[in-house]
């Protein structure tokens, strides 16, 4: 069995090797639990970039050509490799990144079972067949043909490493591109092993490569550099605005996945219990730190003292603390902030509330125990009063701060709902169909969730509106991003 934590492990992948930067330069990756440094990596600058893409062009022509079967296989191999080491891999990811284990073993998981779904569709691409007039000669006909679009570019952000590695890495390989991964600054570790893990089991050099170093240069070389054809992009709006200024010029082929402010909305025939528990794990899975977060809660006034008395039963339960251990049941454990700059803004958002008249019902505070002074830690916040033109309704609150309101019906709810820059999830919580229908239809997002947790299925295609972004991934629709159509036309007879 390969050793996950082995010296080489920390150099970046690049052409089927193990390299460091040329500069010899190093990135600590901190732990946001206690400030200790969890290991280093090469901090690639531009020419390092160079190099990756250049060794995925030259992979590119041979890969194009293997069979749709060969590359299911070699994903379904690596996918074998990498179950195997779960456990360890999660350790690794809740020490670089600050979840608890137990939600980087979700992670890892929701990472496997995407590349099986995207093994299991290569070899389901084809394009089609289609009759022709017959004014240029009897029986001619077209083909649309689907090929690979070339060099991709993966950039990733620190809060779902891995699973949002996956929704990029899946769909590329089965259509026939090679790739460069650049994961975010600070959570590059777990990243690199899988890498490893899946090169391991046999993909040719060049096919997939891992360079770790500053967005402003690994980035920024990705966006600019003409050979990559493709920028998978997931991470702030505002860095989604530079990646179509740089990217976008060069007709590339972008998809922007940013970020997200979901409404909740629950109805006074709501399953009260499945609600309350739907907001909680909406809101304060990995610390608050999600795109597709429940981050305003709109309660109907029927349910509403209800509805937010047992929600804040639940939330006093999460204990701050060190994401590798689990607290004495009925407490569950939350992580820390991924950076202090990160606890620093929601901080900063939450005050701009309060200063507005916002009531802080629960948690909002750093833990007092000095054992915890290094980590990044916070008690989760239930918030009400908020207005709605504040920073913590207008803003995207990327931690554990929940702004909760009350509506006297749908309408109101949804029109509170659509009032903020981004579009990405929003959930409805009813009995009524009727109900259901309307908000599907009339909330501005991606995805409109029923009863049902804010998650992104790697079977259907996930993507924001507005600020949130551009295109999709998962599902069969998101492979159409990474392949690019021909046609041919097939002169008939005389
Ligand atoms: P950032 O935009 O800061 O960073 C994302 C990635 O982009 C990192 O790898 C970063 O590298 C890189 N990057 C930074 N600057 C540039 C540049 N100029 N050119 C190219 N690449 C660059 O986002 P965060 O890491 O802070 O991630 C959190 C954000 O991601 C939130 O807004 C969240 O909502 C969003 N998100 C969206 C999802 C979706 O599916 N819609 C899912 C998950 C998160 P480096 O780390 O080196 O700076």
């Amino acid at each position: 069995m390969t050793e996950v934590a082995s010296a080489s492990m920390a150099k970046m992948f690049v052409n089927g090797e193990w390299v460091e930067a040329a500069s010899g330069k190093t990135t600590d990756v901190i732990n946001p639990a206690n400030g200790t440094v969890v290991e280093s990596v090469p901090k690639a600058n531009r020419a390092d970039t160079q190099a990756a893409i250049r060794a995925a062009e030259d992979a590119l022509p041979e890969w194009a050509d293997t069979s749709p079967d060969q590359r299911a296989a070699l994903i379904l191999a690596g996918v074998d490799k990498i179950k195997q080491q779960s456990k360890e891999l999660a350790k690794v990811l809740s020490a670089e990144q600050g979840k608890p284990v137990f939600e980087a073993m979700g992670e890892i998981h929701h990472f496997l079972h995407g590349m099986t779904f995207y093994a299991g569709l290569a070899s389901k691409i084809r394009g089609s067949q289609v009759p022709l007039p017959p004014d240029m000669g009897k029986h001619s006909f077209g083909l649309v043909m689907k090929r690979p679009v070339g060099v991709c570019g993966a950039i990733i952000p620190w809060n779902f490493p891995i699973t949002l590695m996956g929704t990029k890495l899946g769909p590329a390989l089965i259509a026939g591109n090679t790739i460069i991964v650049k994961p975010a600054s600070s959570t590059p570790l777990t990243t690199m092993k899988i890498i490893g893990l899946m090169s391991e089991a046999g993909f040719p050099a060049g096919v997939l490569n891992c360079v770790t170093g500053p967005g402003r240069e690994v980035g920024e070389e990705l966006l600019s550099n003409p050979t990559v054809r493709r920028i998978a992009f997931t991470g702030e709006s505002g860095t989604g605005r530079r990646v179509m200024e740089v990217a976008g010029p060069q007709f590339k082929r972008i998809t922007l996945e940013l970020g997200g402010s979901d409404p909740m909305i629950v109805m006074p025939d709501a399953d009260m219990r499945k609600a309350v528990s739907g907001a909680l794990i909406g809101r304060f899975w990995n610390a608050g730190q999600a795109c597709l977060a429940v981050k305003r809660l709109y309660l109907h006034e029927d349910i509403h003292d209800e509805f937010l008395e047992a929600l804040i039963k639940k939330v006093n339960a999460y204990e701050p603390g060190d994401p590798s251990t689990k607290p004495e049941k009925p407490a569950v454990r939350m992580g820390p902030l991924h950076t202090a700059a990160q606890r620093d803004e929601i901080e900063e958002q939450l005050a701009d509330a309060v200063s507005k008249g916002a009531k802080v019902l629960c948690g909002g505070k750093r833990p007092e125990d000095p054992a915890l002074a290094k980590g990044h830690f916070f008690h989760p916040a239930v918030v009400t009063n908020v207005p709605h033109d504040c920073r913590l309704v207008q803003e995207e609150v990327f931690g554990p701060v929940l702004p909760v309101f009350k509506v006297k019906d749908l309408d109101e709810a949804i029109a509170l709902g659509n009032d903020n820059q981004y579009g990405l999830g929003s959930s409805i919580w009813t009995q009524n169909l009727q109900w259901a229908h309307q908000a599907i239809r009339e909330l501005q997002a991606g995805v409109t969730w029923v009863n049902q947790i804010h998650y992104g299925y790697d079977e259907l295609p996930f993507g924001g509106v507005k600020a949130s972004g551009i295109g999709h991934e998962h599902g069969p629709e998101a492979v159409e991003y990474y392949l690019e159509t021909k046609g041919a036309v097939i002169g008939g007879l005389a």
